[in-house]
């Protein structure tokens, strides 16, 4: 039988249960030979969950693509019909309000996930094998792990990108296989499968929750609090294998506990590094990999109260790929994971009561440290934007954060919070960590080379105003969301209007327009006299002039209050064009608004995080379909059947001069360009624009003369890797349209240091005098920041170029500069 011989790679010398099906006799073929699709995974797990009294699955939720997110979970059966119970008492454990419960008796409760990145794809092989192992091995060891611990298996995080990846390594595999690099099966296409479906990295959503699969993912993971979770990946075919500690204080996260890492850590990696060494493998600690950003899924559980675990394996990318040690077989990566989720049972079994104890001291200190913090109360709430304060609230509760109700009116900060309309978090609560995470700024690190992001401060990626509150009084805590709803004007109105402060104003307007209804904007404020009495409206507002509609007038009342309802936005209609204050409805600085028809060219050489980030925005947020182009064909495409082009960070230089020059005749005849960064670079290159880089009088050169061995940290420290800055906004400028103060907290991962405009006015957005708000940025990068602009927008005679270098859609989670991204999209017309 196969099986046999394929145990025996993976588990020598062991007898198993001949009543469980091993995956290799449940799927046909040796575990390794294939990469095996996501559907089988989950039918195996099925097989087991009906075979095994010892194996239980559940569906905690969807992908976007529509695969079931499973876990699988593996216990004693009396453990198992005891199950809810034991997760009561994991809960009454982590919440130091409730009594203590006798740990000694408690299981380990051990969280195995796999595959984050579907392009690594010997972790969800491991899945299969390890419950296999767990569920049918005699062992005394497995035996031990079934009595006295509850594993819980999550065999692939991102399904939608693994299956994306297999598809591609399984149709280009070759017989006998092609071990050379160069071959197709070793270098998969544009996007490639490491992403999700809409190419976000869901190895760091475990903070922002942008999408499905990480909701369901933290959700599930509240109801559980595990002692330990994995994380597996997979490294450079020439690398070897890694396991924590990471590197000391660089990359570590400043709100986790350092027994976390100078104790915990240590005690499990002498079990990784026993497995490791029984089978020859080699492998590293202590280098390179960063653990610090609170979304990866190895940092998260560090922030809850158990252990996080990276893992990162040669790939052999492929079954068959040379290396320096000679071929790496994909059979070799899948072992490798193996043998450390084994490690990982092993060592969570023998230190069940400490990592216990553990949990327990993490949130009763969390809650002890919270009282000592000088702020008290973080105090938040934007008047003008209900449904982005309501985004934000439903943020914090869904990382267990407790939220209050503030009953007063307070000025603090420079900012209004208006009772009803803004919240309290107190800082003494079992979620303190999270609760800083949110609102602190980082500034001090102990190493200038990131992996990956910097800063983090959720409140300003949201926007959100805040301030220290010690002295507020502190009302009922949230139970369920917040929610507004508002009356719709009854009678004959001369015209709607729709304030543009709002979150969801720009979905409203597409839906309007996708209906024919025709929609002005106003240009500047005024004051009407509307259905509630008086009201101010800053620039930008939506004005639908009833004397112009195509539709009759009721149809257009039916359809205005049934997508106002669905977005949660308030109309007021007015009976006259005479406003109150300021300019009036029929203002030569009122004008139509254009549906935008946007295409957006992505393929290779271009950002596909980037590009991944705008095709969400506009399909979850606005509603909206964009044109997806790729890069090679973009010899078809008339422009002149758009409104808008959207160019984001890449390599453009594969476009030949025919596409060059029809997109400069589109550009010079009206066409608007929405470029990103590097695109930007491309469109001075080919002279549409003319921007200049900033360059700073007698600039320190490089030494001529470094280390050889400080290469890395030396060029690392010049990038920057992700970070928060205040900028000034010109709100008079149509970017920046239904904000209402004129700072605005950005997020950069840039180093395009780019003049204001030479024409005064066609700089909206620079940054302030003092901008930096946190994360890692080198003094000379900061000083040509300061004399940067965030925004530019470039004449190409009756068109536009609007220039953003900064990141407004980054990871779907700076909702707070969302806004300036979709205006560029909705008003570009009017930008110059
Ligand atoms: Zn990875």
């Amino acid at each position: 039988m196969g099986g046999f011989a394929q145990s025996s790679y993976y588990f020598p010398d062991e007898k198993f249960n001949p009543a469980i099906p091993s995956p290799e006799e449940f799927l046909g073929y040796p575990i390794g030979d294939w990469h095996t699709r996501y559907d089988l995974i989950v039918k195996y797990f099925e097989k087991l969950d009906q075979i095994s009294p010892n194996a239980q699955i559940v569906t905690i939720g969807y992908t976007h693509e529509r695969r079931p997110k499973i876990i699988l979970t593996i216990a004693s059966t009396g453990n198992l019909s005891n199950l809810e119970q034991i997760r009561v008492t994991q809960l009454q454990l982590a919440d130091p309000s409730q009594a203590k419960p006798d740990v000694s008796k408690m299981p380990a409760i051990i969280h195995l996930g796999y595959g984050v990145h579907g392009n690594e794809p010997s972790s969800a092989e491991a899945a299969m094998l390890s419950a296999y192992w767990l569920l049918a091995s005699q062992s005394e060891l497995a035996q031990n792990l079934r009595e006295n611990s509850v594993v819980h298996i999550d065999p692939t995080v991102n399904p939608d990108g693994r299956d994306r990846h297999s598809l591609w390594a399984n149709s280009n595999k070759g017989f006998p296989p092609v071990a050379d690099p160069l071959d197709r099966e070793h270098n998969e296409a544009w996007p490639a499968g490491r992403t999700n479906h809409y190419w976000f990295d869901l190895n760091r959503d475990w903070l922002p929750l942008a999408h499905p699969e990480s909701q369901s993912k933290i959700a599930w993971y509240h109801q559980w609090y595990p002692n330990v979770t994995t994380d597996f990946h997979e490294m450079g075919t020439n690398s070897t294998y890694f396991f924590e500690p990471t590197k000391p204080f660089g990359s570590e996260n400043p709100v986790v506990p350092r027994k976390n890492y100078e104790d915990i850590n240590v005690r499990f990696a002498k079990y990784f590094a026993e497995y490791m060494d029984e089978i020859g493998s080699l492998y590293w600690t202590k280098e390179v990999f960063d653990n610090s950003y609170p979304g990866y899924g190895s940092t998260y559980p560090d922030i809850q109260g158990g252990l996080g675990l990276v893992f990162e394996t040669a790939s052999s990318r492929g079954h068959l790929q040379s290396s320096q040690r000679g071929p790496i077989s994909f059979a070799f990566t899948i072992r490798n994971q193996v043998v450390n989720s084994l490690a990982t049972m092993e060592a969570a079994l023998d230190n069940r009561v400490y990592m216990h104890d553990y949990l327990r001291e993490f949130f009763e200190t969390a809650v002890s440290e919270g009282q000592k913090d000088a702020a008290k109360n973080y105090l938040f709430g934007d008047e003008f934007d209900a449904s982005r304060t309501q985004l934000f609230v439903k943020f914090l509760m869904d990382h267990k954060i407790k939220v209050y109700e503030n009953t007063n009116d307070v000025n603090l900060g420079g900012y209004a919070f208006k009772k009803g309309k803004s919240y309290l978090v107190p800082t003494a609560q079992p979620q303190y960590r999270m609760v800083r995470t949110m609102f602190e700024e980082v500034k001090e690190f102990a190493d200038s080379v990131f992996y990956d992001a910097s800063a983090w401060t959720m409140a300003h990626a949201y926007g959100m105003p805040f301030a220290n509150a010690p002295a507020a009084k502190v009302g009922n805590q949230l139970q369920t969301l917040p929610s507004s709803s508002f009356d719709f004007p009854s009678g004959k109105a001369y015209a709607y209007l729709i304030d543009w402060s709002d979150y969801y104003a720009p979905k409203l307007l597409f839906e309007l327009q996708k209906e024919g209804i025709h929609l002005e904007q106003v240009g500047q404020p005024f004051s009407a006299e509307t259905q509630i009495g008086a009201r101010d409206f800053s620039a930008g507002a939506l004005m639908i002039p009833m004397g112009f509609q195509s539709l009759d007038a009721e149809k257009v009342v039916e359809l205005l209050q049934k997508h106002a309802k669905s977005t949660n936005q308030q109309v007021f209609a007015v009976k006259t064009g005479m406003n109150l204050k300021g300019i009036d409805l029929g203002s030569n600085l009122v004008g139509a608004i254009t549906k935008p028809k946007a295409i957006m060219v992505v393929g290779p050489g271009i950002s596909s995080a980037e590009a991944g980030e705008i095709w969400y925005l506009l399909d979850s947020q606005v509603g909206m379909p964009i044109t997806k182009v790729n890069s090679d064909q973009m010899a078809r495409v008339n422009l002149f059947d758009y409104t808008t082009l959207i160019l984001p960070s890449g390599n453009y230089s594969d476009f030949s001069e025919r596409t060059i020059a029809h997109l400069k005749d589109w550009a010079n005849r009206g066409g608007t360009i929405i470029s990103m960064k590097t695109a930007s670079l491309w469109l001075n290159r080919i002279e549409l624009t003319k921007e200049s880089p900033v360059i700073i009088e007698g600039e320190a050169k490089d030494s001529n003369s470094l280390a050889f061995g400080d290469r890395g940290a030396f060029e690392g420290a010049k990038e920057v890797g992700g970070s928060i800055y205040m900028a000034n906004l010109d709100l008079t400028h149509p970017i920046a349209f239904g904000y209402h103060r004129a700072n605005l907290p950005i997020y950069r991962n840039s180093s395009i240091f780019i003049k204001p405009s030479s024409d005064k006015y066609l700089t909206p957005i620079r940054y302030v005098e003092n901008p930096y708000l946190g994360g890692y940025i080198s003094k000379p990068n900061l000083e040509k920041l300061k004399q940067s602009a965030s925004v530019i927008i470039s004449k190409t005679g009756q068109g536009r170029v609007i220039h953003f270098f900064d990141s407004p859609n980054f990871r779907g989670t700076w909702f707070g500069t969302n806004k300036l991204f979709l205006n560029a999209l909705f008003f570009g017309d009017k930008m110059d």
